[in-house]
């Protein structure tokens, strides 16, 4: 605890690895924490079964040039990566209009330069937390490798590279032995692939088991968690949250966090805040490995990003994770057989004796996502309430950072990195 600063009563609003980061932050700091979420444990949410990569070389905003005409072609397929089920909610068009605002060269570089420290932070964060804590969560550090089936694929890995070279992100382009070499899995489709993007200081692994285990530690160094309660109200006077109402009761805090994913949006108009996070789709499937004893020569090591489908598959101990694709549907959480099927054709053609396909349990989350891609954290019009929110496709990767900058700004200390665009403030 920073001598300097008083110790303060701050609830976290939200379970989720953005809010659980926090809370085990600001209780280390010395802060009383209380967490409220609404399911009964941590990690039911969007972060129960993401694609566990931890990706600061693959951080970067999905408003990118090209994105428009590419959408066309994707929305064409019938394994596309996206899907748009257009709909009556004023927001859904004016938060697309946002993000297709934000494809120019400019704003991709704007918000990738953005993006990329809090991720590479974000890593080192979680690197210095597994070395203090010993945290457990079938973690691997052996990068990512991002695979290319043609060559306008290569050329644009070609161009990321550039952009990764002159932000000192290690990276490595590969040619088909490289790619053999780092995933030997993937030997018998080399001839189909012409190159890959190797980023080796990525790191992957199971995020719901992540925020589970950091739960119990800070509930264990005295943060409250109350799972099954809903927050319901936030009344305000005088510029300042009086209260946080759930049912039948009120709690009273120093400070509110809102880390409450996708649910952050309604939240915040409670309060008059816009906040322009929306609900981006994606689905999962876990599929446990063949226990052949042969895993390494039929499972990825790590993850691998096929480019084409936009498709991660991500090793953990006994498991393949297959993670992906993005629907702009509101907030519906239906699972599309479709879908599931694309998800287990591009694991069969990729890692084909890796697991039965038939035990493949798939899962749908919700990506809060902010039309820059960047997350919104920092503080707001409203003076005791904090914002760490609309992480989008980035959560995991974020959340370490993310909770640390969180915790320097409640503190008053500067933060390690440049959060100066990090705020709501960019919106206007
Ligand atoms: C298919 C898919 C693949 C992904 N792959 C990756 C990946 O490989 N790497 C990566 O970095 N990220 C990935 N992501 C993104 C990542 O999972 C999310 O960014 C992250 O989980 C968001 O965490 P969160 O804590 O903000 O939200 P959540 O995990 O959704 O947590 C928010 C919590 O707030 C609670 N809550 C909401 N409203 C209330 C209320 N009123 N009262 C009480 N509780 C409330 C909810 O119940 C929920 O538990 C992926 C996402 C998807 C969908």
């Amino acid at each position: 605890m920073n001598p300097r600063v008083a110790s303060m009563q701050i609830i976290i609003i939200g379970a989720g690895v953005v809010g659980v980061t926090s809370a085990y932050y600001l209780q280390r700091a010395g802060h009383q924490v209380t967490v409220l979420e609404h399911h009964p444990a941590a990690a039911q949410e969007t972060s129960f079964a993401n694609a566990g990569q931890i990706s600061p070389g693959y951080a970067a905003p999905w408003a990118a040039p090209g994105v428009p005409l590419k959408a066309i072609k994707w929305l064409a397929q019938t394994h596309g990566p996206l899907r748009v089920r257009p709909s009556s909610d004023a927001f859904q068009w004016e938060w697309m209009a946002k993000m297709l605002a934000n494809c120019t060269v400019e704003a991709y570089q704007r918000n990738k330069n953005r993006m990329v420290p809090l991720a590479e932070y974000s890593r080192d964060q979680l690197k210095l937390l597994r070395a203090q804590t010993g945290i457990q969560y079938e973690g691997r550090t052996l990068g990512t490798l991002q695979i290319f089936r043609k060559a306008a694929q290569l050329d644009n890995g070609r161009r990321d590279a550039d952009l990764l070279a002159k932000m000192g992100v290690v990276h490595e382009l590969l040619d088909r032995d490289g790619i053999v070499k780092a995933e030997p899995a993937l030997a018998h489709k080399a001839a189909e692939l012409v190159g890959a993007l190797r980023l080796p200081n990525d790191e992957t692994g199971d995020c719901q088991l992540f925020t589970r285990q950091l739960a119990s530690m800070a509930e264990q160094a005295g943060a409250v968690f109350r799972y099954g309660v809903d927050v319901l109200g936030l009344p305000v006077k005088n510029g300042q949250i009086t209260g946080v109402q759930l049912s039948g009761e009120t709690l009273h805090a120093d400070q509110i966090v809102l880390a409450a994913g996708c649910a952050s949006r309604q939240l915040g108009q409670l309060l008059g805040l816009d906040l322009p996070v929306y609900p981006v789709k994606g689905y999962s499937i876990t599929v446990p490995l063949a226990q052949t004893g042969a895993a390494a020569e039929v499972a990825p090591r790590s993850t691998v990003m096929d480019e084409t489908y936009k498709i991660a598959l991500t090793r953990f101990d006994q498991r393949l994770r297959v993670g992906g694709m993005a629907e702009v549907a509101g907030y519906d959480k239906v699972i599309d057989p479709k879908r599931v099927a694309t998800l287990k054709m591009v694991a069969n053609d990729l890692f084909p004796h890796a697991g039965d396909l038939t035990q493949a349990t798939p899962w749908t989350g919700l990506r809060p996502m902010t039309p820059d891609g960047t997350p919104i954290i920092g503080t707001t019009r409203i003076r005791n309430l904090w914002l760490n929110t609309g992480h989008g496709t980035l959560g995991w990767t974020m959340a370490c950072g993310s909770a640390r900058v969180l915790t320097d700004l409640i503190n008053g200390d500067r933060p390690e990195i440049d959060t100066s665009a990090l705020g709501l403030a960019r919106y206007g």
